[in-house]
């Protein structure tokens, strides 16, 4: 087995609507980034790619590269995840945290976890969510971002 954990903050500003976990979720804030800045996604994508010891999503995905402004995330997490898979290992599960003030994400759980099963292909039953917020302090609590944590658990793949 293999254990991976991958965090990440993206500042917020005045916008929306926020995309998090590959959901487009109505907010009166979204958040920057090179890419479209799905901080959950990312988080995820670094957990994949840190437990096969294969680096993190910046060298995968390098900024100097003009290809990835704006790139979807899901299309991130995607290639991350198929080459944990062509090195012979799968999914067993995973679990995440995001960190915001706002919005409440308790009504958003179930789309997002729908959205990451099939992204990754994965039963839902192995797909954690929390949600905390920040207390109304510190960048989270002010709302100046938001932060995702993420770990997973890979089993090898059995012989066929
Ligand atoms: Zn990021």
């Amino acid at each position: 087995m293999r254990i991976g954990i991958g965090h990440d903050t993206h500042r917020l500003q005045p916008g929306g609507p926020l995309r998090l976990g590959g959901v487009d979720i109505p907010h009166d804030r979204e958040m920057i980034g090179y890419s479209d800045a799905d901080v959950l996604l990312h988080a995820i994508t670094d957990a994949l790619l840190g437990a096969v010891a294969l680096g993190d999503i910046g060298q995968m995905f390098p900024e100097s590269d003009p290809l990835n402004q704006g790139r979807d995330s899901a299309e991130m997490l995607r290639a991350a995840l198929n080459d944990v898979l062509a090195l012979g290992w799968r999914i067993a599960n995973l679990d995440c945290i995001v960190f915001a003030q706002r919005p409440k994400l308790l009504t958003h759980r179930q789309t997002i976890r729908e959205r990451l099963a099939a992204i990754l292909d994965l039963e839902i039953e192995r797909i954690g969510l929390q949600a905390k917020t920040g207390e109304s302090i510190g960048i989270i609590g002010r709302e100046e971002a938001i932060s995702a944590q993420c770990v997973v658990l890979l089993q090898q793949k059995k012989e066929e």
